[in-house]
């Protein structure tokens, strides 16, 4: 079978698609047959080295996948019971979706949503099941639609397209932040009312700066994470999941102890599992299927080495899923 595989030996660190036979397949109670998996930013990470994303090598990356059981000894799963897998540490110490076969726990997959194609799945992936997470938090903290604009960053990638298109179809008004003023009509197409320039937030700026954004999702972390901080309306909150920018956060408590914003943190790595069945869930009813059309392109398993370098240098526009038969 195919599969991406990464090796790291005497420091030198190389990804390449190969051959494994079934046997190198790690132990597991579920084997799927994979149908697709994704490109996020994580895999540009694990797949070039750029970041310690791979804790254990021989490594296939790929953090998510979408396909059907073949052999399962654990009780929720059948042979052709279709399936989702996002996280749990697959793809970083445990052999991921990008190979035509993958063997899992079977308490780290939910069942294929009715809502959704396995492509269509994939298509909203680890990044879109991420912003479902991040929009939930906002609402958990009590930001509404009447309270005023949201501010989304790294917009044009997966997380950003995703947020968007949620957040527009649960009313809100939604500022888009991209580096991309290209990527303009493609950000109004998802909802967006209005675009800002992300160098409008990305230098070091001022403790607290003047009151405008009801909440925020950012995807980009470090002097962007703190001046949307800085910007947030009293008693507004901001939901934070990534670190395109930096992993800094070079901000003050001014924030958060003079107008009680709150910073709430997202990981849908570990999340337990109760919570991502309501995330699913909640995509089926909150994400338009044509808008997940709109923010996908696909790509054969023998181009996912080179688009995983390009999502690091963020030339990816939204999703990009894996056809790992193709
Ligand atoms: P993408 O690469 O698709 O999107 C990231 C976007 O961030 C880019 O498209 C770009 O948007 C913007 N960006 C890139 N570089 C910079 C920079 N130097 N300064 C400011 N903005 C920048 O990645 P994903 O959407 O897949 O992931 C986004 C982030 O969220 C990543 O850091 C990822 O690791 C993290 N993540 C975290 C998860 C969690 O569980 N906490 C789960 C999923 C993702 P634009 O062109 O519009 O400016």
């Amino acid at each position: 079978m195919k599969a991406i595989v990464i090796t790291k030996d005497d420091d030198i660190y190389k990804s390449e698609l190969t051959d494994i036979s079934e046997d190198q397949l790690p132990e597991g109670n579920v084997t799927v047959k994979v149908d697709y998996s994704t490109i996020n930013y994580k895999e540009g990470l694990a797949i070039t080295g750029a970041s310690p994303v791979v804790r254990k090598f021989p490594m296939t990356p790929g953090i998510d996948l979408s396909g059907t059981v073949e052999e399962s000894s654990h009780s929720e799963y059948k042979v052709g019971d279709k399936v989702v897998l996002n996280g749990w540490g697959v793809g970083e110490v445990h052999p991921g979706g990008l190979a035509e076969k993958a063997r899992l726990n079977g308490d780290w997959l939910v069942p294929l949503p009715d809502a959704f194609s396995p492509k269509q799945a994939m298509a909203i992936g680890t990044a879109g099941y991420t912003a479902m997470l991040c929009v939930m938090a906002l609402q958990q903290q009590g930001v509404t639609p009447d309270k005023g604009e949201v501010l989304v960053t790294g917009s044009a990638g997966g997380v950003g397209s995703v947020a968007i298109a949620i957040l527009a179809k649960l009313g809100y008004t939604v500022v888009a932040s991209t580096g991309r003023a290209s990527e303009e009509a493609y950000l109004k197409s998802l909802g967006a009312s209005s675009i800002i320039d992300r160098n409008e937030l990305s230098e070091k700026g001022r403790p607290l700066g003047k009151e405008r954004w009801a909440g925020a999702i950012d995807t980009v972390g470090s002097h962007t994470l703190a001046n949307v901080c800085a910007q947030i309306k009293y008693g507004g909150a901001v939901a934070a999941c990534g670190l395109a920018q930096g992993m800094d956060f070079p901000s003050t408590v001014m924030p958060f102890i003079l107008r009680g914003v709150v910073l709430h943190g997202v990981d849908s790595v570990y999340c337990p599992k109760e919570k991502r069945l309501e995330a699913w869930k909640r995509l089926a009813t909150d994400l338009d299927t044509t808008h997940i059309d709109l923010i996908t392109t696909e790509v054969p398993l023998s181009e996912a080495i080179p688009t995983a370098e390009k999502i690091l240098k963020g030339e990816v526009r939204g999703r990009v899923v894996v056809d790992v038969n193709a």
